[in-house]
């Protein structure tokens, strides 16, 4: 188990800052997105700090998978499991919070921003 003290995410997953949790596993968890970009806009997230997915993939690969399986269950109980799953890599790509999330996207996208 890793954390960063500084990073947001790690608080949100340690349950320091609030959010709205849809699931909460051992190694992974999914919030709603606080501004949400489509109708179904939820954060899937490793409880591990790990920067970014290609990150995540050179040292956790289990864990990857696992983020991508969780998001399914998700979108599949939230959307019908027809879905987008964003990651974005890099602040040139949009990414603003450094610890790793895909975002699950479904219905009609309004509003990404990057
Ligand atoms: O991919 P990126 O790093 O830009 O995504 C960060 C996402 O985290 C944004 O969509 C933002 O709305 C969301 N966020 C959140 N809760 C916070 C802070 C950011 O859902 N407390």
């Amino acid at each position: 188990m890793s954390a960063d003290p500084d990073c947001l995410f790690c608080k949100i997953v340690a349950g320091d800052l609030p959010s709205d949790m849809v699931y909460r596993g051992d190694r992974v968890v999914a919030f709603r997105d606080i501004k949400p970009a489509a109708p179904t806009h939820i954060l899937v997230v490793p409880v591990d700090h790990h920067p970014d997915v290609v990150q995540l993939a050179a040292k956790d690969e289990p864990l990857l998978t696992e983020l991508v399986t969780v998001a399914g269950e998700i979108a599949k109980a939230e959307a019908g499991g027809e879905f987008r799953l964003l990651f974005n890599t890099g602040a040139a790509a949009g990414q603003t919070v450094f610890h790793v999330h895909g975002h699950i996207l479904a219905g009609e996208i309004t509003g990404l921003t990057a």
